[in-house]
């Protein structure tokens, strides 16, 4: 990476902001997943260990619509980060007084503290250099570690590192090497399994992965569109008609790279119960049905695809896997890449979705590297450059 990083810049005694992102899941004042807290604490841990004056963080929870609403404080975030460090954590309700600024300069050294949501001040996401400044009174280094909010330009992410020298933290890192070098010097043959519900989200990465993939899986609401291009009948099915054009661009464009399911789990209604159907790829689906997983002989398809690869990049569920009767799909591909990985296969799961899916799948331990940025994974993936990225300090 050509990035610095915490490990290329001297943090004794210094005031140091992180960025992290702790955007995470609370449901009645609990949080529901701690992963992205977790995945914080090894940069944490390193910042520490360099003995600085004082860690303050900084992250968005949610999206409060007008300025300050209790329901989206992250003082509960700073209490599960207190007990899963094991540490005391100052919480800072009001991060833009001169009072609390006074009040974490006069902290010991070594004290770690959390900053209020940064998105309770409209500033945070017009990437306003005023409330920026309000930020960069907290430290003398910033440092990035929240990579699933570098694809957004935003006071806390791109304007406060303008304002002091400016690195990465270790998740970051982490992030881009191994999404950037899956991509860009991956092992070969290397496939890319896309899925999710529509083509018009996702043209960009199929273009990009499209280039650079030896093989295009495309499963999901997305391969319905495929399908609609080719001129299947497809019944209810979730079919993205604006980008049928598109679709049979790329049909075109990819060839023999471009790989779609050859049957599909097809119901009889949008709910866990329906009466379902498995239909060959090569017929119409009826008119009340619709199609909301792969099917079983695709899983075998994908997996002799898959077989002799030597990198996997996967985003976007195949199937409906919020309910489990059409999760099957997905949770097969799960375990595809699983025991690709045991085998050593690279296999990256880009965020979002598709790591809820192999959480879910109870497989999450045994990929490569599942990402916790959604859409700054996929901005990646898209081939484009991430703000948040870009404004750190090069090597
Ligand atoms: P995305 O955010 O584009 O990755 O889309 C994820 C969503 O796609 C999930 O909520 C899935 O339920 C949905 N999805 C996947 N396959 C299908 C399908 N065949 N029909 C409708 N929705 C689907």
């Amino acid at each position: 990476m050509n990035k610095k990083t915490i490990r290329d810049i001297d943090l004794h005694g210094k005031r140091v902001l992180v960025r992290v992102d702790f955007n995470v899941p609370i449901e009645g004042g609990n949080i529901t997943d701690t992963t992205r807290i977790t995945a914080a604490i090894p940069t944490l841990r390193a910042i520490l260990d360099q003995q600085p004056q004082s860690v303050v963080l900084m992250s968005h929870l949610g999206r409060p619509k007008k300025g300050p609403d209790p329901q989206f404080s992250i003082e509960p975030v700073a209490r599960k980060l207190s007990e899963l460090m094991a540490v005391p954590v100052k919480f800072i309700a009001e991060p833009t007084s001169e009072e609390s600024v006074n009040e974490v300069m006069a902290l010991p050294a070594g004290s770690l503290v959390v900053l209020e949501n940064t998105r309770f001040y409209s500033g945070e996401e017009k990437n306003d250099p005023e409330l920026a400044k309000q930020f960069a009174r907290y430290g003398e280094i910033y440092v990035n570690d929240a990579f699933g909010s570098a694809h957004r330009a935003h006071s806390s992410t791109e304007a406060v590192a303008k304002l002091m020298p400016a690195v990465a933290g270790l998740l970051m890192e982490k992030e881009l090497e191994y999404l950037a070098s899956a991509l860009d010097e991956p092992k070969r043959p290397m496939a890319a399994i896309l899925g999710g519900a529509k083509v018009g989200d996702k043209i960009k990465v199929i273009e990009t992965l499209l280039s650079k993939a030896d093989k295009l899986i495309i499963g999901g609401g997305m391969a319905n569109t495929f399908f609609a291009a080719q001129g299947r009948e497809m019944g209810k099915s979730l079919v993205d008609k604006d980008s049928i054009a598109t679709a049979k661009d790329l049909l075109a464009k990819g060839g023999d790279k471009l790989i779609l399911p050859v049957d599909a789990v097809i119901a009889n209604d949008f709910k866990n119960d329906a009466e379902t159907r498995v239909l060959p790829a090569s017929e119409p689906v009826p008119a009340e049905w619709e199609i909301l997983d792969i099917g079983p002989a695709s899983v075998e398809k994908f997996r002799q695809v898959l077989a002799d690869c030597k990198t996997v990049i996967w985003n976007g569920p195949v199937g409906v896997f919020e309910m489990p009767n059409f999760a099957k799909g997905t949770n097969a591909i799960a375990q595809i890449l699983a025991d690709l990985t045991a085998k050593g296969v690279i296999t990256i799961i880009g965020g979002g979705d598709s790591a809820s899916a192999v959480q879910q799948s109870g497989l999450a331990e045994q990929m490569t590297h599942i990402s916790t940025g959604g859409g700054a994974s996929l901005e990646l993936l898209e081939g484009q450059a991430l703000p948040g990225v870009v404004a750190l300090n090069d090597k």
